[in-house]
């Protein structure tokens, strides 16, 4: 599952990004538990689970972070498996579809200049701007390069669309020698800068320079300098949009003694000066490198001939969050709920159904990745399926499913996909449970688009909702320990996520072995 969306605004590393606020859920009261289940033939395997899990979740993997080599080994570990149970292979090589993510970084050839009539002057990526290529996911992109005259707007007065429209507004973050200690370092503050955008960006300048204090743009000029030397990941199809790029270009610069951003004698008094006569040009050089990252895509073909070309998936994430900067002690995150839980539980199905009468229709596998970065593998999955989209009938999503009460489910799509479009497997799903041997007690809370933890928005199902697929979304539901390196293989409860495998494939089973395709209504 990954972190909830939120309209908290905030610069990290020296760029701007949205920030996550991921909270623990309430720990669930346990109910006491029914008798235990003997699996029987054809069953999910415990001991199966469990010795995989215990190696998926294993800090050799240092917490499958998209991105990283680690992700494409969790890959390779599941692809390994499915090779010994002999499925079908249905990415693009082999198991293995690449999902294909860049790492953008600012390069060196990234430049910027003021010009006067009597004259030029260059200024310095790093030492004198920083250019934010990226203010954070679902936000417009700012533009890279910029020319214009410049337009001093002091500590951010008021300025009027005519005046600013295609200017190279400069602000400072701050405010005059006249405040008192408290509003000047209120003024000075980080969270002014998204304040100023989003009263300059409406203005469509050609670019936006706020000039912060010395030190604290020499201490966001070097997390950004290190940021950029490591690249954050991004989806190549979103940097293919750079193209589209539509706010203005979006700089941080210093507010320094005689800086040609400034205007001659600018002091603290607070005054407007003019800084007529000057023109920015500022071109920021991004560079792409290609990084490797994979969903695995198997299928069991189903035994009806005029309904093998049809599929009923079963999806997971492979990905995790990594490791945790700064952490003392245990610093891997090992996921092995979110969704190391979801990943095996998979294998566990595809094991189980490759011992058993094949169903009707074919089950489609899917092990996302990147899930974790924004459902990037799924999103890429349904845009780039490597079976037609609409031959897959219902997608059952399994995401932390290890957790809590032994007997307590979500689920979540029923109601809270648009137009009545999961409702019907939603009532195939409850009618499995009620016969099983042990039927979970569901809990519907989060089967809302408004709920505000947005869980329905949060894992991988949303992709294939967004094509209009059927789907439920089977979760235990937060815990204390998500997304933190507790989340721990010793934490899981097995008999729960193999009851749970079970269900899934039930339920799956049911879909694939109806006559009529599941309605979309
Ligand atoms: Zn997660």
């Amino acid at each position: 599952m990954n972190f909830k969306r939120c309209a908290c605004f905030a610069l990290t590393s020296g760029l701007a990004a949205l920030t996550s606020c991921a909270q623990p859920a309430r720990p669930e009261s346990s109910p006491a538990p029914a008798r235990e289940e003997i699996p029987g033939e054809g069953a999910v395997s415990i001991d199966a689970l469990r010795a995989d899990l215990s190696v998926f979740a294993s800090d050799s993997f240092l917490g499958r972070e998209a991105g990283t080599p680690n992700s494409v080994r969790a890959a390779r570990f599941i692809a390994e498996r499915l090779g010994e149970l002999g499925l079908e292979p249905a990415g693009d090589t082999g198991y293995l579809q690449r999902v294909p993510l860049v790492r953008e970084t600012l390069s060196a050839s990234s430049n910027f200049r003021v010009t006067t009539g009597a004259g030029s002057t260059d200024l310095f990526l790093w030492n004198d701007l920083i250019p934010i290529p990226s203010l954070g996911p679902q936000i417009p992109l700012p533009r890279l390069s910029a020319e214009g005259d410049l337009l001093f707007a002091g500590y951010g007065d008021k300025l009027s669309r005519k005046t600013a429209a295609g200017k190279v507004v400069v602000v400072v973050n701050g405010g005059p020698a006249s405040l008192d200690s408290v509003a000047r370092a209120e003024a000075e503050a980080p969270d002014k800068i998204p304040e100023r955008l989003g009263e300059l960006i409406p203005l469509e300048p050609a670019a936006i320079i706020i000039l912060l204090r010395e030190s604290l743009f020499r201490d966001y000029s070097a997390k950004a300098r290190d940021a950029a030397a490591i690249g954050e990941p991004t989806p190549a199809w979103n940097a293919a949009e750079s193209a589209r790029r539509s706010l203005p270009m979006i700089l941080l610069g210093v507010a320094r003694e005689g800086s040609a951003l400034l205007p001659a004698g600018w002091n603290t008094s607070g005054r407007s000066a003019s800084l007529a006569g000057r023109r920015f040009s500022g071109s920021a050089v991004l560079e792409r490198i290609d990084v490797p990252a994979y969903n695995v895509v198997a299928i069991l073909r189903g035994r009806d001939a005029t309904r093998t070309g049809s599929f009923v998936a079963f999806g997971a994430h492979l990905d995790h969050v990594g490791v945790e900067r700064g952490a003392s002690g245990d610093s891997i995150a090992n996921g092995a709920d979110d969704d190391g839980s979801g990943s095996m539980a998979l294998l566990s199905i595809a094991r189980a159904l490759s011992k058993r009468a094949a169903p009707k229709r074919s089950m489609l596998f899917v092990w996302h990745t990147a899930e974790e970065k924004g459902l990037w593998g799924s999103e890429y999955f349904t845009q780039h399926p490597t079976v037609p989209i609409d031959s897959i009938v219902a997608q059952l999503n399994a995401d932390m499913i290890g957790r809590n009460a032994p007997d307590s489910l979500y689920l979540v799509g029923p109601s809270a996909a648009p137009n009545g479009q999961s409702r019907m497997l939603g009532a195939v799903v409850d009618s499995v449970n009620s016969k099983l041997r042990r039927p979970f007690s569901i809990n519907r809370e989060w089967d809302s688009p408004t709920h505000p933890e947005q869980i329905y928005f949060r894992s991988d199902h949303y992709s294939y909702a967004q094509r209009g697929i059927p789907i439920v979304f089977f979760t235990s539901g937060l815990h204390a320990d998500y997304h933190k390196v507790s989340d721990e293989v010793s934490r899981i409860d097995f008999g729960k996520l193999a009851r749970v495998a079970e269900f899934m494939m039930e339920a799956g089973v049911a879909v694939a072995n109806r006559d009529a395709r599941i309605g979309k209504r």
